[in-house]
């Protein structure tokens, strides 16, 4: 596929997953704004576009351009194997989604990572614009790692892009302030993280911070002991962010920049 088509799929998708996701928000949010869209979405969007273009600076082939160079060289072991197209898919889709799980939960726990992922949960509010809300070095050392996994599984390109539209409109949906009704939520968290599992993710309280990692499948949480059905405080009670960066002067892109490279501020 011609890396044109390749970049218009992926902005049609995303553009057609927010819009539809912002709809869902207005007709019928899951909690009341705790804090206005006006003060952060700017900062949300703005890192949003920031990670677009780091990408496409840095890394333009990405790992869609890694896969077909695998592919290519027969590098990898999907490739090295001669498995099935479909088979390769397939597993490769799986393996992508546990390596961001993976990863997820090691952000959680090395600290000078966690400097890094902390400001994707400083946001004070929880809402479609918080799954784009990624520090731009995270993002491109998450690239980084899935470009090295694409190469070394041989991951099929197609695989990978489907995974990386996937991830992003999951991303928005699961961080999305919309109301299911619970027997509908109880049906799709079998199949694909929901907005009432993740945003357990969010929560002030730092056990519960520490649960559900995964952005797409549910499966891992539940495999590795890290699921948690809901927080404590329920959803309406609950606290949405970390007990430091509470100032709302926080949610503007240049503090939502220096985050990592400054220390808690928190006087709790
Ligand atoms: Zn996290
Ligand atoms: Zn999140």
């Amino acid at each position: 596929m011609d890396p044109k088509t390749e970049m218009a799929i992926r902005i049609a998708c995303y553009a057609a997953a927010f819009a539809a996701l912002g709809l869902w928000e207005m007709l019928a949010p899951r909690r009341p704004r705790s804090i206005e869209r006006t003060r952060r979405w700017p900062g949300n969007l703005g890192i949003l576009a920031i990670d677009a273009l780091a990408v496409r600076v840095l890394v333009p082939t990405a790992a869609v351009g890694a896969a077909v160079l695998a592919a290519e060289r027969g590098w990898g072991l999907f490739n090295l194997a001669g498995m099935p197209l479909p088979l390769a898919a397939i597993l490769g889709f799986l393996i992508l989604d546990l390596a961001i799980y993976v990863q997820h939960f090691v952000f959680h726990h090395v600290p000078v990572l966690w400097r890094l992922h902390r400001m994707h949960h400083a946001d004070l509010d929880i809402d479609v614009t918080t799954g784009v809300r990624f520090h731009p070095i995270e993002i491109l050392l998450s690239m980084a790692i899935k470009i090295v996994i694409v190469v070394v599984v041989g991951i099929p390109a197609l695989a990978v892009l489907i995974f990386e539209v996937a991830l992003n409109a999951t991303s928005m949906f699961n961080h999305a302030n919309v109301a299911m009704p619970s027997w509908l939520d109880r049906i799709v968290r079998l199949f694909v993280v929901t907005p009432d599992m993740h945003r357990v993710h969010h929560s002030i309280s730092r056990a519960e911070t520490n649960s559900n990692f995964g952005f797409n499948l549910p499966w891992w949480d539940r495999l590795f002991g890290t699921y948690r059905a809901a927080p404590q405080a329920g959803h309406s009670g609950m606290t949405i962010g970390l007990p430091v960066f509470r100032d709302p002067a926080e949610l503007r892109i240049d503090r939502l920049l220096t985050q990592p490279f400054r220390d808690d501020d928190a006087k709790t």
